[in-house]
């Protein structure tokens, strides 16, 4: 089969290499679509494997049954699965607390062979959890690989309750920036305010519902946000970038009372200096987010298969998997929102 393998930060080769084998009581996975995520071209440039390569990453996988451990009654040969990355044990305290994003047990998918190749095996534990989830007829391959991406950004936004008037300001608009445009909208809100530096992408934001957009390096990002919400501020901001600079400056955008959500990863290690005292001044919650619940993750892929989710927006590009160099150029270079490929297929076939 074809895969992706990474020998190093920023080397990645495409090769043929033998198929797994079917893992005991689990199945194989023949890859149809898999997304690229910002997190495999960070972890792809980055000494992410600590030394242990090739690696093959890709995580937002789709496909069908291609081969079954003959003790798996619940599929079959030809079944069309999306695979949740993130299994959870559904028995430790948070999973039976509703909170299964914080699984204390959860199935390590950065250590497994990701779906940057040919075929995937699906181990009888993942099975049995909470990460399997079948594709109805009709829906297409490509657009059920945005159900990982939606996934977070459904939880956020439901943990955060944006609702019917809410005016939401969303830092960073990569391609989890405007799922999270797209979702606010969706969810009701009257006015969402986009900010990036990147001119590109800010104008692709529009297309996702952005009602207004600021490059926060042309005008004051603060200002601005208090111009547009008659100097009111906004119910929620969601800091959906890397950089800790945005996340100190994400406070002063909320209005009295408002909520903050530090969404975006920062390089590990760097610190962000906060003004509590403006914090605590305003009443603001100011919240992490990472994951999702078992349910929410059912929820978003629900969505995202359904016609109300516009996939065919966020699906700017399709390259067979050979490409993927290609594909992780157009990511990083902000052209492309979200790079989608196929490690069996030439072209997309809905
Ligand atoms: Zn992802
Ligand atoms: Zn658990």
């Amino acid at each position: 089969m074809q895969a992706a393998m990474m020998y190093g930060p920023n080397d990645i080769r495409v090769e043929d290499i033998p198929r797994p084998k079917c893992p005991p009581g689990g199945l194989i996975l023949k890859v149809m679509a898999v997304g690229l995520c910002g997190s495999d071209i960070r972890n792809m440039a980055t000494d992410s494997c600590k030394g242990r390569y090739p690696h093959i990453f890709g995580h937002e996988i789709v496909g069908f049954v291609d081969e079954l451990d003959a003790e798996v009654p619940k599929y079959k040969i030809g079944d069309r699965l999306y695979i949740y990355p993130e299994d959870h044990c559904l028995k430790c305290e948070s999973c039976r607390d509703g909170h299964s994003e914080n699984c204390t047990d959860p199935g390590d998918y950065i250590a497994r062979q990701g779906g940057f190749a040919g075929y995937v095996p699906v181990t009888k534990e993942q099975l049995e959890r909470d990460s399997v989830f079948e594709l109805p007829t009709g829906v297409s391959f490509e657009r059920a690989s945005l159900s990982e991406p939606l996934s977070s950004v459904y939880a956020c936004q439901e943990n955060i309750d944006i609702t019917l008037g809410d005016t939401v300001v969303i830092i960073g608009a990569g391609p989890i920036g405007c799922f999270h445009a797209q979702l606010a909208k969706l969810r009701g809100a009257a006015r969402v305010i986009m900010l990036e530096i990147n001119d590109v992408r800010l104008a692709m934001t529009k297309r996702f519902g952005a009602d207004f957009i600021i490059n926060s390096t042309k005008e004051d990002p603060v200002q601005r946000v208090k111009e547009i919400t008659e100097g009111r501020g906004a119910d929620k901001v969601i800091s959906a970038n890397p950089s800790v600079q945005a996340q100190a400056q994400s406070i002063y955008m909320a209005r009295q009372g408002g909520i903050v959500v530090f969404f975006g990863g920062v390089p590990k290690g760097s610190l962000c200096e906060l003004d509590t005292n403006y914090i605590h001044y305003h009443n603001l919650w100011i919240y992490g987010h990472f994951g999702a619940s078992s349910l929410q993750v059912q929820k978003a892929f629900e969505l995202a298969i359904s016609e109300k989710f516009p996939a065919d927006k966020f699906i700017t590009h399709v390259f067979p998997l050979k490409e993927i160099n290609q594909g992780i150029e157009l990511a990083r270079n902000g052209e492309a929102i979200k790079v989608v490929l196929l490690p069996n297929r030439s072209i997309a076939i809905n």
